[in-house]
């Protein structure tokens, strides 16, 4: 066969585009050579429908023992005692839950998108809006902060069966104890979806979602610097408290539900070559050079965070406990479109966000978000996060003045390629 040029030119231009760049997308990290070399290996070649032990396809002798593997790793790293490695990605791991907790148009409470929370919590525009009814908490406009009895106020009055926690642009810890006791008031599962901090929360860094979720779904990409994919563990087995049962009229356990919540619900066949990746990242993540990671990370975000603050931006919460930090941009009288643009233009990767109580539209916005997973990895220490963030509020402030946006371009690719990447 003839090699595709066209497409492993455009993976070179990407591989550069990684390296020369600095990467701020909270959602993004980058993954280690084994976990790349497990997801391009010969597993991509196998069906294995079904879980270990229990195919529905022959020739699955090995690739049971990765996925087990795997799993015993997931369990390992989250202090968990039961694990699905199956779901290609967070939005299917959490589809899997849906799927399995309740019935089409039971109601649901999360955290709303506009505030930091994922569409797969309910928005419209997603499976989990158009076939549940949805209901939303958010923070307080004054402290950018979740009020927990405005939750529990919430929660008495809709009732939801299951109860979403966890957020793609929240810098704060979650008080999942409050919320397992407002969870147990009105009978709802509490579901902690934990996909951006699972890394920090795997090393102890942040509070234990486990302790107190009935179920934690993740993705395995971002603070946990695996494969792109998703993970659904329990601490815990139970009942499903709805007695919803199976096509047959049994009543079964939370496990089995999720299991088949995953496979034959809302996928076929599982994508072992990535969960043989995704076990090379939890074992990576079990090593004592991942703690020293995601304490890094944890360092660089307060770092960032307060010279920020120093420059005159707002934080959203004033600060940040984990990865990550949401920036209004208004007082800097910018638009979160504007400021991807022009970092985009020097080569600082961030996404635009909707601010808590935004008045522009999901593509303008009047914020932006930025992480530390990605820089951290490529090595950079508390001391950089202050010379990004004056890189950052130069081009901003210069966002009019090509030929300035061109010479921070040179001094962000100069500096970055003294970072090998791979
Ligand atoms: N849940 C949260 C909180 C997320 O932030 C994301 C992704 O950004 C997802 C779920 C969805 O993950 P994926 O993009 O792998 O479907």
């Amino acid at each position: 066969m003839k090699r595709d040029q066209v497409i492993f030119d455009l993976i070179a231009n990407e591989e550069n585009r990684q390296k020369v760049g600095i990467e701020l997308i909270a959602s993004e990290n980058f993954a280690s050579k084994q976990v790349m070399e497990a997801a391009g290996s010969v597993l991509t070649n196998k069906y294995a429908e079904g879980l270990p032990g229990k195919r529905y396809y022959g020739g699955c002798e090995i690739v049971d023992q990765v996925e087990q593997l795997a799993i015993d790793r997931a369990k390992e790293l989250f202090g968990a005692t039961w694990a699905n490695v199956q779901p290609h990605s967070g939005a299917q791991a959490n589809a899997a839950v849906f799927l399995a907790c309740l019935n089409a148009g039971d109601s649901i409470l999360g955290f709303d998108l506009s505030h930091g929370g994922h569409l797969t919590h309910g928005s419209p525009v997603n499976f989990s809006g158009k076939l549940y009814q949805p209901h939303f908490y958010g923070v307080e406009e004054e402290t950018g902060v979740i009020d927990y009895d405005k939750v529990e106020a919430k929660a008495l009055e809709v009732k939801p069966k299951l109860l979403i926690c966890g957020a793609s642009a929240y810098s704060r810890d979650w008080n999942y104890e409050r919320l397992r006791d407002i969870a147990d008031q009105v009978g709802a599962i509490l579901l902690a979806d934990i996909s951006h901090p699972s890394g920090l929360i795997a090393r102890g860094l942040l509070n234990d979602p486990l302790e107190y979720c009935h179920i934690v779904t993740t993705t395995t990409h971002k603070t946990l610097r695996g494969p792109r994919g998703g993970l659904i563990l329990m601490r815990e087995d139970f009942d499903n408290p709805f007695g919803l049962k199976t096509p047959k009229g049994e009543l079964r356990k939370m496990s089995s539900l999720l299991d088949s919540g995953v496979f034959p619900g809302t996928q076929g066949g599982p994508l072992e070559h990535i969960i043989a990746a995704k076990a090379v990242a939890f074992q990576e993540a079990l090593s004592d050079e991942y703690m020293a990671y995601v304490l890094q990370v944890k360092k660089n975000a307060a770092v960032m965070a307060s010279s920020f603050i120093e420059k005159g931006y707002k934080i959203i919460s004033g600060g940040t406990d984990n990865h990550m930090m949401l920036i209004d941009l208004r007082n800097k009288d910018i638009t979160g479109k504007l400021a991807e643009e022009t970092l985009g233009k020097v080569d600082i990767t961030i996404n635009k966000n909707m601010v808590p109580f935004d008045t522009r539209s999901p593509f303008v916005t009047s914020g932006m978000r930025v992480g530390t997973a990605a820089v951290t990895t490529r090595g950079l220490k508390e001391e950089d996060m202050k010379k990004i963030v004056s890189l950052i509020d130069r081009a901003l402030v210069n966002h009019d003045n090509e030929s300035e946006l061109g010479q921070i371009k040179k001094e962000v690719n100069n500096w970055m390629v003294q970072f090998p990447l791979y």
